[in-house]
C-alpha cells in the first residue's frame, strides 16, 4: 500500500506512488506539456524562447522550465528554450549554472580551501599573540 502524502502543488492528500504529485496535478502537468509541445513542435515555433512559449500557451513559466530541465523538451530540437545561468545570466538548458561558471566555482572552491588552510595555520601560530593583546586591552 502506498503512503499518504500532501501534494506539493495543491496540498491535497494523495497516495504517494511513482508520482510525486497528486493525480489531478499530474494530469494538469501532462495537459500543459501537450499544449507546450503542440505549440513548439510547429515548424515556425521551434525557435521560440521560453517566454514566448509561456505567452502563447498560458502555461506557467516554472512548468515550462521543468519540462526543459527534465529534458522532455530537448535542447537539440528547440535551441531557444533556454533559461538564465544563476550566476552570470548566460542562456543554459540544463542544471542551474552554465559550464563556465561551473568550472569557475570549482576553481573558487579550491582557492577557498587553500586560503582556509593557510588561515588556519597562521591563526594557530598567532593565537597566542592575539590572546595577550586582547587581555591587555581588557585590563587598561
Ligand atoms: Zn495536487
Ligand atoms: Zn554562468
Amino acid at each position: 500500500m502506498g503512503e499518504l502524502a500532501n501534494c506539493p502543488r495543491c496540498n491535497a492528500l494523495f497516495v504517494k506512488s511513482v508520482k510525486s504529485i497528486c493525480d489531478a496535478c499530474y494530469k494538469k502537468e501532462e495537459d500543459a506539456y501537450d499544449l507546450v509541445y503542440k505549440f513548439i513542435s510547429k515548424k515556425k515555433n521551434r525557435t521560440s524562447s521560453i517566454d514566448e512559449v509561456v505567452e502563447a500557451t498560458g502555461v506557467e513559466k516554472d512548468l515550462v522550465l521543468k519540462f526543459v530541465k527534465e529534458k522532455r523538451l530537448r535542447a537539440g530540437d528547440f535551441p531557444n528554450l533556454t533559461y538564465d545561468c544563476e550566476k552570470c545570466g548566460a542562456p543554459i538548458q540544463e542544471g542551474k549554472i552554465c559550464s563556465s561558471c561551473a568550472s569557475g566555482i570549482q576553481n573558487d572552491l579550491e582557492r577557498e580551501k587553500n586560503i582556509e588552510e593557510v588561515q588556519q595555520k597562521t591563526s594557530r601560530d598567532r593565537s597566542h599573540t592575539y590572546y595577550s593583546v586582547g587581555n591587555f586591552k581588557g585590563k587598561s
